[in-house]
């Protein structure tokens, strides 16, 4: 993959799924928050709905208690005027009379004055009792001529009633009170709640009161109340209930019914257990819903008026909290709904944003990665360095430093091997050639030494460096041994274009391709120089034919090969006549010349490849050839004419007027050859012969 297009996906990807993750954590968040919210909500609905039927039951709680007080204050305000009435009356009766009549006259006076005053029914009268438990004026009868004692009298609460109204008048002169008491004009004996106001008569030590019955006034109050109660409504199926604390139902459902049990016993004791606070209370039940069959939780505050045993409660039903939950819910989803919507229209926005900004920055690392490949491959083909100044970035320029020093390593090398390549084609001489022979390439060195130009080598075969003395037998063996795929190795006489003869020696090496020759690479050394030594050594000076020391190799060399190839040997030794007497007569340096000329002759017999000519001593010559006994004699009689035939003047010789020579010869199957000294000496002995023969002549046997 390419690294610009990597990089463009990573991009991509990565901003893409950051946005993604993002986006979602957000709605996750979000409705987290939700949830936590709904928690709170609902907990803070239910707080609330109970504060509100907490708050509806309070305020119905204290209206009844205000219209409760109002009722008493009017009663109260009556009872204190009246009574101060009917005191300025007794004063009154009292001032007039009390010089002139006894207290018990005037006490009666009194009693009678305000016997019969009474308001608005009979149930309103006065009453007059002495503070310390006397009845004076009593159920509105005058008590006065026997003493009537109501010191202990109690009402059904097991209030002492006069007890009270006497510590009333005596402590605080005048005051309220209130008891139960029986009506005097009613037949029963039942107790009423009634009202009084009681004021000290200080002049008898009496306190004169009045009281009135307000269970009446009451009543009509309630049943306000109870009308107005039932008629209150609140939000969508609340109202107030009241019931009274001994289990009977006043207000139910909202409507004011008899009072009758209440029909669910459980709940009515829940609700005489939770206003045992007198605060008031909550507690959770389960309700039908007015007009409804259904039940729903529900849950209710009540506080008892113990003035009139009344439990007031409201309740709300829960599940209302579940609707507005609902709604909250329905407002969430369509909230998330546009967030989600908003959110994708701003991610495709960020998506194409992100995309062209990748896109952007992968065509500028393309632009700089395919300038970095331009000045790479710019480098690699022309083996030239980088401009590091013109790269953009530093991972860039770290690279093609890199780059650089491989190049130069690789340049100082290639010069290194460029130098070694010269100097090898200098001084080696290599040729290569195809499988037929045909030059295909040479070294400058093999240019040098041959004398040719390398077009004058190429497409030729080596035929034309080859020497004329060497063999083709030699030739022979080694191509055989070169065909057999094997390497060959050996000393190569050579001439070159001027005639000169080199010699080198040669490591001919086949090219072998699957086994297959293709062709031959030959690495020789110039070995001219050392054959030119060699060669000194062997060859004699004056007459540059070989020496003996030569000689005596050669001739166990060619009696070895003569036995390995069964074939004849023959040695021809050569002596000049009376060549003490000529070097006598024409001087020594005459007779080096006549040495010279004697050589060439012999020279020239042998030029075959398998003859060969020495000089053993002073005037005495060898020959070694390879001829048959008639042959041989033929051979030697050539070379003995030849010389005398040279007509070189010797005056001095018994036998010819020129310089002659005699010849020992030896002709052989190598078999019958035992030792080179055997045979050398049977040459001897033959030269020995022909010298005794009178010179001049060949000796064979
Ligand atoms: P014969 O016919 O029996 O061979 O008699 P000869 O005189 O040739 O033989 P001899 O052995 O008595 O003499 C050999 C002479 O060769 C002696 C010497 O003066 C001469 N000689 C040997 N070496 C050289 C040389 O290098 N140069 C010259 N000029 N003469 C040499
Ligand atoms: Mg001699
Ligand atoms: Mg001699």
């Amino acid at each position: 993959m390419k690294l610009s297009k990597f990089i463009r996906r990573f991009i991509f990807l990565t901003a893409f799924s950051s946005l993604l993750l993002a986006f979602l954590i957000s709605i996750l968040y979000q409705y987290n928050n939700f949830e936590n919210d709904m928690v709170h909500i609902k907990k803070e609905f239910t707080e609330q709905k109970k504060k509100e039927v907490k708050n509806e039951v309070l305020m119905v709680y204290n209206l009844i208690e205000h219209k409760e007080d109002l009722l008493k204050k009017s009663v109260e305000r009556r009872l204190k005027e009246k009574v101060n009435q009917a005191y300025g009356i007794a004063k009154n009766v009292y001032e007039i009379n009390k010089d002139e009549k006894t207290d018990e006259e005037i006490k009666y006076l009194i009693a009678l004055a305000l016997k019969d005053l009474t308001y608005e029914n009979d149930n309103t009268y006065f009453f007059i009792n002495s503070n310390k438990g006397q009845a004076i004026l009593f159920n509105k009868e005058i008590k006065l001529d026997k003493y009537h004692d109501v010191w202990n009298l109690k009402d059904n609460n097991g209030n002492f009633i006069i007890q009270n109204q006497s510590k009333i008048a005596l402590e605080k002169k005048e005051g309220f009170l209130m008891n139960t008491f029986i009506k005097p004009d009613s037949n029963d004996t039942k107790q009423y709640s009634k009202l009084s106001y009681v004021k000290l008569f200080e002049p008898f030590n009496w306190h004169i009161g009045l009281g009135e019955y307000i269970d009446e006034l009451r009543e009509k109050n309630q049943n306000e109340l109870l009308n107005w109660i039932a008629s209150l409504r609140f939000e969508n199926s609340g109202y107030i209930f009241v019931n009274s604390n001994d289990g009977k139902t006043l207000v139910f459902e909202g409507n004011i019914v008899d009072p009758k049990p209440h029909p669910f016993p459980e709940l009515m004791n829940q609700q005489i257990e939770a206003v045992k606070n007198k605060n008031g209370d909550f507690f959770e039940y389960k309700f039908k819903k007015p007009n409804t069959t259904q039940e729903f939780d529900k849950v209710s505050f009540v506080k008892k008026y113990n003035e009139y045993n009344w439990i007031i409660g409201c309740g709300v039903y829960l599940d209302e909290l579940d609707n507005e939950i609902k709604r909250k819910e329905e407002m969430f989803k369509k909230t998330i709904n546009n967030q989600i919507k908003s959110m994708l229209i701003i991610f495709l926005l960020l998506a194409v944003v992100i995309y062209l900004l990748s896109k952007r920055m992968s065509t500028f690392i393309n632009y700089n990665i395919n300038s970095l490949i331009q000045a790479f491959s710019k480098a690699s083909l022309n083996n030239e360095k980088i401009n590091t100044e013109e790269l953009t970035y530093k991972e860039f320029v770290s690279l093609a430093d890199n780059l650089n020093k491989t190049l130069e390593n690789k340049n100082m090398v290639e010069k290194k091997l460029q130098d070694y390549i010269q100097i090898v084609n200098q001084n080696v001489i290599i040729s290569t050639t195809n499988k037929e022979g045909i030059i295909i390439d040479v070294s400058e060195a093999f240019c040098k030494v041959s004398g040719y130009s390398k077009d004058e080598l190429i497409g030729k075969t080596h035929s034309l460096v080859r020497h004329p003395e060497t063999s083709n037998d030699f030739y022979k063996d080694m191509w055989n041994q070169l065909l057999s795929g094997k390497e060959w190795r050996g000393e190569i006489k050579n001439k070159s274009k001027d005639g000169k003869v080199y010699w080198v020696y040669a490591i001919i090496t086949p090219i072998l391709i699957n086994n297959e020759i293709e062709g031959f690479t030959a690495i020789r050394n110039n070995i001219t120089n050392k054959k030119y030594i060699e060669q000194l050594s062997i060859t004699d000076e004056l007459t540059k034919l070989y020496n003996r020391r030569f000689f005596n190799n050669k001739i166990e060399e060619e009696i070895n090969r003569a036995k390995r190839e069964n074939k004849t040997l023959c040695l021809l030794i050569l002596d000049i006549d009376y060549f003490k007497q000529y070097n006598d007569t024409y001087g020594h340096q005459k007779g080096d010349f006549v040495l010279e000329s004697v050589a060439k002759v012999l020279a020239n017999k042998t030029n075959r490849a398998s003859d060969f000519a020495f000089r053993i001593g002073g005037e005495e010559f060898a020959i070694i050839t390879s001829l048959e006994k008639d042959k041989t004699i033929e051979f030697a009689q050539l070379i003995k004419e030849d010389i005398e035939n040279l007509k070189i003047a010797h005056k001095a010789s018994e036998i010819s007027k020129y310089v002659t020579i005699s010849i020992g010869a030896v002709s052989k199957m190598a078999i019958e050859i035992k030792d080179s000294d055997e045979l050398f000496k049977e040459a001897d002995d033959n030269l020995y012969e022909a010298k005794k023969l009178g010179r001049n002549c060949i000796f064979i046997q």
